[in-house]
């Protein structure tokens, strides 16, 4: 028995997985799946070869049931599995263990997925192993050290296709309506990266260099597929020779096949020869640069994971930077150098720093290198700002340090010395010294190792700038940065080196910027006379990285409680930030409409001004480009008007160079659902009229955020698993639940939120468990009570580590609201 609170399985802990590594050597896996049966199940045959020291272990495995279990020949009782694991007596030398179960598909974008495209009726499955669901797919000993080649067996439906980690063939039927697919044995794989997609995919192939290249999406998203393809074959073949000429060592895994697929809850991972993509990535609307270059780096990113993370695997979770910051660091650069996305670092100062120096101001922030994770899933939380973002820009700035040729010895040294193994930052940091880097302990401890970020401002009455360590990661930390000094229009370089607490700036009564083009790590804050300047000065800014670094800046005061949102929102009227050309999550525009504008003296005035300043711009911009299209989805998620929504919703009114697609349609339609002038049953009928995968997503978002009691309910519901949705619409609903303006029709459910959080443990794990606790977070409830009873729920040491994390973060991110709140509208 396990409490209401516990989780059905118990995740791997470090010393658990540190015993196992030194009593076992993984020799060898053959899984046979049969996905040729029903919808909701599939059954998975294993065969590990494995060599013990002697003694007791355990196996980890997620079954719906299982029929067999046996070691060496001998039957094993099943009934002995607990939690996901099984415990194991071995005695010393070679092994034999045929695991025979029944596995069930998922919906939350982990195990084996399996989903319905709502367009055509087909079923598509693919395999995320990552972190801990490896054992929901086949039995395994589920950690990254323990690497093994694989043998793939699989029966599935004669209309689908099979890819795999190996390249596979189609060698026969069965009687009953099954192909057979045999895959040849991969290199040595850790079990977190073993990957199966299969469905009736639509599948493309080309070849570079000798690699066999692969894309494949849903047969709904063939034509769209087939209109990117060039693109993105192309961007694989630039970005597979700047890696061989970069690291020299080929690409190790055979074929690189790249897989669009359903419901996938990150931006893409890694598995060797089978990467697999969110298939929103296969764009069906209209899109603008922002997402096309976040595409294209996505690429690069993953592509540097099969040196990073693929060929050498970190030991252990708490070195994921080894992955992650690496992959970030090598896309990004990647990408700027050798594809037509050489603005990669622009869009990455918009989207990404923020991210990073927010994560890094948190209470749970923590080092880059050895983030201290006890345990799987609670290290599933460090795949934050820090491991990408702050990594990424750490990393920039010991390249720029070492130079290539050193950076690039140790590195590739790193890849000769642990070939298809595992390492840790230790190893690397060895085989830099060896590649020539003399002594890094300094600048590894001050960067790498200690968490926080220093704020720097200008004390402009003293003629100096000022360096501020974090009270609770002190570290000195030496800062080179250019600053920007405005002379009316023009903007003056300046070089500042600050490697004591201060250096002189005398700026007199000049605007300032202080690093506004990313060159070091720390918050950035404008003073008054600068944030007044920038209402007038930044219409008239054209440089792309300094209007990034301007709002990056402005970013970092409001987090800090140390600008007034209704400055803010002069200087966006003034200057509106279309220019990221994206309104996702950590954009510009998402930032202003759902943090700045609430926390203005009058929000419904402020999202009138964001609008008419949209407006402006949406006809200034040259029709048909895609800064009219940002405008223009500004334009229409800042709307009050019901008439001009729905007239364009029914493709009516539309600005010249703007066309409704499917996506604008829906962007119309959610924004006639907040207002409550739009209904369930016209939600419905558009949907039906056009059921595609992304207008299902959209429709439950509208759903969700409709000014009524029912709307809330229908969110609810499927927060607490009542009704249990995929993890895309469960994501929607918990981004529609919560409301501005919406308080008094929420407000019930902010204490069921603190009560019923605890219990999800019992209908979600993993990824979707965090996930959802941050989606439903109460965030419009912007009281002290609220504040207070999260921090009771930290407090209580019964609740899962992750969803722990989330409320951390939450919590702090309310605080930090009330703090403006507090500062400017009290
Ligand atoms: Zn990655």
């Amino acid at each position: 028995m396990t409490s209401p609170q516990a989780s059905p399985f118990a995740s791997l802990q470090h010393s658990e997985a540190v015993a196992r590594e030194q009593l076992l050597t993984v020799d060898s896996y053959d899984v046979s799946l049969d996905l040729a049966g029903a919808d909701s199940t599939f059954t998975s045959l294993t065969t590990i070869r494995f060599t013990s020291r002697g003694g007791p272990t355990f196996l980890d495995l997620k079954p719906e049931s299982v029929a067999a279990i046996r070691l060496d020949g001998r039957a094993l009782d099943p009934e002995l599995l607990e939690r996901g694991r099984f415990p194991l007596e071995t005695t010393e030398g070679s092994h034999e263990l045929v695991v025979d179960a029944t596995m069930r598909y998922r919906n939350d974008g982990e195990g084996l997925h399996r989903s319905v495209d709502p367009a055509d009726g087909q079923h598509y499955v693919y395999g995320m192993s990552f972190m801990d669901a490896a054992p929901s797919i086949f039995a395994c000993f589920d950690q990254p050290d323990l690497k093994a080649p694989y043998t793939f067996h699989v029966l599935a439906p004669r209309d689908w296709t099979v890819i795999g980690n190996a390249p596979g063939n189609r060698v026969g039927d069965e009687p009953g309506g099954a192909a057979r697919w045999e895959f040849e044995t991969t290199q040595p794989l850790s079990t977190y990266f073993v990957t199966l997609v299969a469905g009736p995919y639509h599948v493309l192939r080309e070849e570079h260099d000798g690699i066999p290249l692969g894309l494949s999406a849903r047969a709904s998203l063939a034509p769209d597929l087939e209109k990117d393809a060039e693109e993105l074959f192309t961007l694989t073949r630039q970005c597979f020779d700047e890696l061989h000429r970069l690291f020299g060592i080929r690409y190790p895994f055979g074929d690189y096949h790249q897989a669009f697929v359903p419901e996938f809850n990150a931006g893409a991972m890694e598995n060797p020869g089978c990467v697999t993509f969110r298939d929103p990535l296969i764009f069906t609307s209209r899109v603008t640069r922002g997402i096309r270059v976040t595409r294209a780096a996505t690429i690069a990113h993953e592509m540097a994971h099969q040196w990073f993370g693929n060929l050498v695997t970190p030991r252990w979770w708490d070195d994921l930077w080894l992955n992650e910051s690496f992959a970030e660091y090598m896309g990004n650069r990647v990408t700027a150098d050798v594809t037509e996305y050489a603005d990669v670092w622009t869009d990455n100062s918009y989207l990404r720093r923020q991210w990073g120096l927010v994560a890094d101001q948190r209470p749970s922030t923590h080092p880059v290198a050895g983030n201290g994770a006890v345990d799987a899933s609670a290290a599933l939380q460090d795949f934050d700002g820090i491991s990408y973002a702050k990594g990424s820009a750490i990393l920039k700035q010991l390249n720029a340090r070492l130079g290539d040729d050193v950076f690039f010895a140790g590195v590739i040294d790193h890849f000769d010395q642990h070939r298809f193994g595992n390492a840790t930052m230790h190893d690397l940091f060895q085989s830099w010294e060896r590649a020539g880097a003399g002594d890094l302990s300094e600048f590894t401890d001050s960067w790498l190792r200690t968490a926080g970020a220093d704020t720097i401002v200008l004390d402009r009455a003293a003629g100096v700038v000022r360096r501020t360590p974090p009270p609770e990661h002190p570290a000195d930390r030496p800062h080179t940065f250019r600053a920007a000094v405005a002379h009316d229009a023009a903007w003056e370089e300046r070089t500042v080196l600050l490697d004591s607490p201060e250096a002189t700036f005398d700026a007199g009564d000049r605007p300032v910027l202080l690093d506004p083009f990313d060159d070091t790590w720390a918050v950035l804050m404008p003073d008054q006379v600068t944030v007044d300047g920038l209402k007038t000065l930044l219409p008239d800014v054209a440089d792309p990285l300094l209007r990034a670094g301007i709002w990056n800046n402005l970013r970092s005061a409001f987090h800090n409680a140390a600008v007034d949102p209704d400055d803010v929102l002069d200087v966006a009227e003034a200057s509106i930030p279309i220019e990221d050309t994206e309104d996702t999550l950590l954009r510009t525009m998402w930032w202003l409409r759902g943090s700045v504008v609430p926390l203005t003296s009058d929000p419904v005035r402020s999202t009138a001004r964001l609008h008419e300043a949209a407006r402006r711009r949406t006809a200034a911009e040259r029709p048909g480009s895609e800064e009219q299209l940002a405008a223009f989805r500004a334009l229409v998620a800042t709307s009050a008007d019901v008439g001009e929504l729905t007239a364009w919703r029914d493709d009516e009114d539309l600005p010249e160079g703007i066309s409704l697609d499917l996506d604008l349609r829906w962007r119309a339609l959610l924004r006639l659902a907040i207002l409550g002038a739009t209904s369930p049953d016209e939600l419905d009928r558009q949907l039906a009229a056009d059921p595609t995968a992304v207008a299902q997503v959209h429709h439950t978002c509208a759903m969700a955020s409709m000014p009524t009691a029912a709307a809330k309910e229908y969110a609810w519901a499927r927060f607490t698993g009542e009704v249990d949705v995929p993890n895309y619409d469960l994501e929607a609903a918990g981004r529609g639940m919560w409301r501005w303006g919406q308080e008094e029709l929420t407000e019930p459910y902010v204490e069921r939120y603190f009560d019923e959080l605890p219990g999800t443990v019992q209908v979600r794990a993993g990824w979707m468990l965090a996930e959802a606790a941050e989606f439903f977070f109460p965030s419009t409830s912007l009281t002290e009570e609220t504040l207070a009873r999260a921090q009771a729920l930290i407090a209580d040491g019964s609740v899962d580590l992750s969803m722990r994390r989330r409320l951390v973060d939450e919590a702090d991110q309310l605080e930090r609201m009330l703090n403006v709140k507090r500062t400017f509208r009290a």
